[in-house]
Order: C-alpha cells, then structure tokens, then sequence
C-alpha cells in the first residue's frame, strides 16, 4: 500500500524527539511539506540538518497564547498530528497541582489550541483534512502512578470522539492512535525497570512492547486517504493486551 501526501502541508507537535520526530520525517518521505514543532530548539536543529527540507518551529505548547501566535503564522495545515505530550508519575495520594496543570495544559489543552487553529483553516478552504492525537493505552486501563497521565489520556480520546462529531460535517476526519509503552525517551523514563514492565508485558499476548515504527505506521495510515471512513476511532496498539 502506497500512502502519498504530496500537494499536502502537514503539522506535527513534539516532533523535536520519539514518535513525533519520526513522523513528521515519514511525512516529509511520502511527499507533505512538512512543520516539525517541539520546544527544544537543538533538537529541531538536528531534524533539521538529519532533513533540510523540514520546517521546523519551536513552540512552548504550555502557553496558549504565546503558541496560538505562532501557529497562526503557519499558513494552511491539511494533516495534523497532535503528538506533544508529557507524563509526570506520582501515586495518586501525593500528585500536585502543579503536575495536574502540567499535564493538562499539554497533552489535552494544547490538543484544543492548535487543532482550533489548523481546523479553522481546513473549515474555510472547504478540502477537509485529517487529525491525529497521540493518546495510549493508558486511557483505557488503570496504570499505578498515572493519576495525571491517565486521565489526561482518557480526556485525548472523548477529545477525538467530539472533535470528529463537529468537524466531520466540514470533511475533517479526527482519530487517535493508543500505544502501550514505545522504546522512546519518555517509555524508557518510566518502564526500564523490569519488575515494573514485567507483569505488563507478561500480559501482552504478542509478548513485545510497541516499536516507534508501529506508531509511524498506524498515523500515517489515519492520515491518509486509505482510511477515508475510519473517524472518530481511538486505534488501540497494544498487542491484544485488552483482550485479557
Ligand atoms: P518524548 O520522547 O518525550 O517526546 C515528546 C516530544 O514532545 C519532545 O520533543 C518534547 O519536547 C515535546 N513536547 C513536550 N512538551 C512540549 C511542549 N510544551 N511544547 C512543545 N513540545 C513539547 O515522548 P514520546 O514517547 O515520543 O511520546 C509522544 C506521544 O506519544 C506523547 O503524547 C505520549 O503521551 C504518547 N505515548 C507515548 C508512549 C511511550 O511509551 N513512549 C506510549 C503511549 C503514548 P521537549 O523534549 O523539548 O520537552
């Protein structure tokens, strides 16, 4: 199967490391021209010498304000890929406020912003468009230390149902893509220690975690036009860990 998005311009967020760094370089492989946002500016100083024809757009997606500004510059967006995304563990009893706020205003509230942004656009062109959030399996099972991580998570996924309810009728499509833990910064942060993944893994019926590949994949296929009725789905990649 051939996925091209040439004539397209495609935004992806956190895309400076992980998952999002290696979508937005398949985007720019399958012909889109391309806007890598992330807040670290070496690290899309290395995207961009990895890919010179990468844009690339440093953004600190916690301000509202200060990133709707910039995002307003960008011109039209027919993919997006909300990727951004934190975590900031903490048994339930001790989680702060501040992590709460942190969480949130990430890896939900920037999901708000930025497709208000790149939606507006798509809603006045008339051509529709595609948009991914990055959720996880988190949102659906309960994971110890994930109070804020979790339930922003399970947030992202009503997010996507409500945003395909009022976008589709513009010819916007909204999916999300739920991976169990992936070997990037952020899964090896929290999953290393094998007596913590262990008992995770030893559930998974495929016996593996999730490739960044595997994510790669699955986005640009909900991206693209192979997945023209596939709306509103939260795609679950988790090797049949739900099933048990
Ligand atoms: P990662 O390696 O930590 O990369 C996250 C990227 O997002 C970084 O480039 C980071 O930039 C950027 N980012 C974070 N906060 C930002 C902000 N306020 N403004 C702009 N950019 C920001 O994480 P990842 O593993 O690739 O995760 C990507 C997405 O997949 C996240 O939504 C995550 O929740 C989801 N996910 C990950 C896993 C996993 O196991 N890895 C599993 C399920 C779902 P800085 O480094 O400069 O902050």
């Amino acid at each position: 199967m051939e996925i091209s998005f040439h004539g397209k311009r495609a935004l992806v967020t956190g895309a400076g490391k992980g998952i999002g760094r290696e979508i937005a370089k398949k985007l720019v492989e399958c012909g889109a021209e391309t806007f890598a946002l992330s807040r670290t500016q070496a690290d899309l100083d290395s995207l961009k010498s990895e890919v010179t024809s990468m844009n690339i757009v440093q953004a600190d997606l916690q301000d509202w304000d200060g990133s709707r500004k910039i995002l307003e510059q960008l011109g039209p967006i027919d993919l997006l890929v909300n990727n951004a995304g934190v975590s900031s563990p903490a048994p339930f009893m001790e989680v702060k406020k501040e992590q709460l706020d942190f969480t949130y205003d990430i890896n939900v509230k920037a999901i708000v912003n930025v497709s208000q942004v790149c939606a507006k656009g798509m809603i006045e062109r008339g051509k529709g468009g595609a948009i991914v959030n990055m959720s996880s399996v988190a949102s659906t099972m309960a994971l110890k230390g994930h109070t804020s991580y979790g339930s922003s998570k399970g947030a992202v996924d009503m997010l996507t149902k409500v945003m395909c309810l009022e976008l589709g009728p513009h010819k916007i499509r909204v999916n999300a893509v739920n991976p169990t833990v992936v070997w990037t910064d952020m899964g090896k942060a929290s999953w290393t220690d094998p007596v913590k993944s262990g008992p995770l893994l030893s559930r998974i019926p495929l016996n593996k975690f999730v490739e960044v590949e595997d994510v790669v994949n699955a986005t640009l296929f909900l991206l693209s036009d192979k997945s023209t009725m596939v709306n509103g789905t939260c795609m679950l990649l988790e090797g049949g860990l739900s099933c048990c």
